[in-house]
Order: structure tokens, then sequence, then C-alpha cells
């Protein structure tokens, strides 16, 4: 290739790779702060960027912490999936201005099983979710507690992961075969995929163990895990049972300003990476 067509084309990938930039929460473990993390981050970053979530989890929890009812979700990220319909009738607004949602409906649950035999399946997302590029400034995918098909899916399209830590016993077991499904994924479908980060989830400053096991993250993956650590905070909890995100809960809380901070964090890393 000249070396012109060349700089266009690696002009025009840039492009495509980083309007907008679109990053998975991703952990096959459940319970580990995914959804809240998600949830949360998404309204940090709401303060200045145009945000959509995308709920691609078919317990829906990211849906309920934002306060959409069951009616009112549609066909959401299984129309996505499995459906023809186009995105934009698929998404939801949420209580600010900038932060919309795809919802998830418990039609999801099938959605791996249904996809299997369809053409193209691991981008199905991918090329619903294309028309809505220049609409956002950052997308986030809540991902579901598995390495299936649905994640695959996310992975597919993001140009990172991010991945929430819990600060427990057995924290980084199962680490090792996300960071491998990651780079089996770059390999055969996505080669933008990267792994933006670690995020040290439900921090008990009166325990140990949180210590240790932050210690042992930082060890091993180095710059990787993010400064901002999430504290174990009851407010976090306790505003995603009132369909809202913490920062609106208790915005003086401390779960509020780590997710504040962490927003702040990833923007700045985002911004370095041009
Ligand atoms: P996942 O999506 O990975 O399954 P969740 O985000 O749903 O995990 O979190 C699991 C549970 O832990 C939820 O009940 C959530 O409210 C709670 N939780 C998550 N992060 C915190 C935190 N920092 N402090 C207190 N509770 C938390
Ligand atoms: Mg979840």
């Amino acid at each position: 290739m000249g070396s012109f067509l060349k700089s266009v084309v690696s002009d025009v990938s840039k492009t495509v790779a980083h309007t907008p930039h679109i990053i998975a929460i991703a952990n096959q473990k459940g319970g580990v702060g995914k959804t809240t993390t998600s949830l949360n981050l998404a309204a940090s970053l709401a303060r200045s960027k145009r945000v959509l979530l995308i709920d691609l989890d078919p317990q829906g929890n990211a849906s309920t912490g934002l306060g959409l009812d069951y009616a009112d979700r549609g066909r959401g990220t299984y129309g996505a999936l499995l459906e023809d319909v186009r995105p934009e009738s698929l998404i939801r607004p949420s209580m600010h201005k900038n932060l919309d949602l795809m919802p998830a409906t418990s039609d999801l649950a099938g959605a791996e099983l249904e996809m299997i035999d369809q053409e193209r399946r691991e981008y199905r997302l991918r090329d619903s979710i294309r028309e809505l590029k220049g609409k956002y400034d950052i997308i986030l995918i809540d991902c579901p507690p598995s390495l299936g098909l649905l994640t695959l899916n996310a992975l597919v399209i993001t140009q990172s992961v991010l991945v929430p830590l819990q600060c427990e016993f057995f924290a980084l077991e199962g680490i090792s075969q996300l960071v491998r499904t990651i780079e089996r994924v770059r390999t055969a479908f996505n080669a933008d995929l990267h792994l933006e980060g670690i995020v040290l989830t439900m921090f008990d400053t009166r325990n140990n163990l949180s210590s240790l096991v932050a210690e042992d993250a930082r060890g091993f993956f180095g710059k990787q895990v993010f400064k901002t650590v999430i504290p174990r905070n009851i407010r976090i909890s306790e505003a995603q049972s009132y369909g809202q995100p913490v920062l609106d809960y208790a915005p003086s809380s401390t779960g509020a300003q780590a997710y504040l901070a962490l927003g702040k964090e990833l923007l700045k890393r985002l911004k370095k990476k041009g």
C-alpha cells in the first residue's frame, strides 16, 4: 500500500476507533461490582460527555438501577441482537440529559442459544449499534457474569475492557482466564481490543484482606489498576434499590465521590491515548 493511502486508512481507522469510545465492563464472576460500576461510572461521565449504557445482562440490574420500569423497556438489547430493530427505538432516556440506556429484558436470557445458528453471531451488537456512532462520546456495556456469546458480542465492538475486581477472597482467580479471552478476541475478531484497567471495588478499610488484594492486584497489573478505589459503602447499594445512581441519591457519600473520581481518571486516560 502506498504511504499516502496508508496514512488515510490509519486516519480513518483512528476516527472510527475512537468516536465513540466503547468500553465493556466485564468479569465472568458475579457480584464483583460490574453493574454498580457501569451505572455509576456512566452517571459520572455524563456530567461532561454524552453517554450510552448498554445493559447486556439478562438480569437487567443496570436498567433497574437507573430506575427504568420493566413496562417501559421495549425490546431493549434483545431487539438489537436478534431483531432488525433500529437502535434509536431501543434506547431510553435516563434522569440525566446526557445519559441514555439500552435496557435489558428477560428475553435476553435466551439470546445466547438463539444466536448460535445466526449469521455473524459475534457481530450482532456491532452491526446494530453502528449507526449510533456520532451520537455518543462514550458507550459503556454492562456484561453478564460469563464469557459466552453475549460478552463476546461486547468484546468485538469495544476498544477496551474495564474489569471490576472485588477486594475479597479469590479476587484474582479467573482474571487470567479473562485476560486470555481478551487476547483471543483480539487475535480473532478485534485488533483494537485491550485491557483498559482494573477497578478495585468494595474496598473495606477495616479489613486487612482488602489491602492485601489491592496490593496483589497492583503488584501483578501495575499501572493498569486505577488509582481510584471504590470503597464498600452502603449508600451505593441503597441507591440502586431506589433506582438512582449514587451521585444523585447521596452525592456527598464516599461511594459517590469515588465514582466521580473514577470518571475523571478514566477521561484523563482516554485523553492521553488521544
Ligand atoms: P455484578 O454486576 O458484578 O454481579 P453488582 O454491581 O450487581 O455486581 O454488585 C453486587 C452487589 O454488591 C449488589 O447488591 C451491589 O449493590 C453491591 N455493591 C456493589 N458495589 C458496592 C460497594 N462499593 N459498596 C457496597 N455495596 C456494593
Ligand atoms: Mg451485574
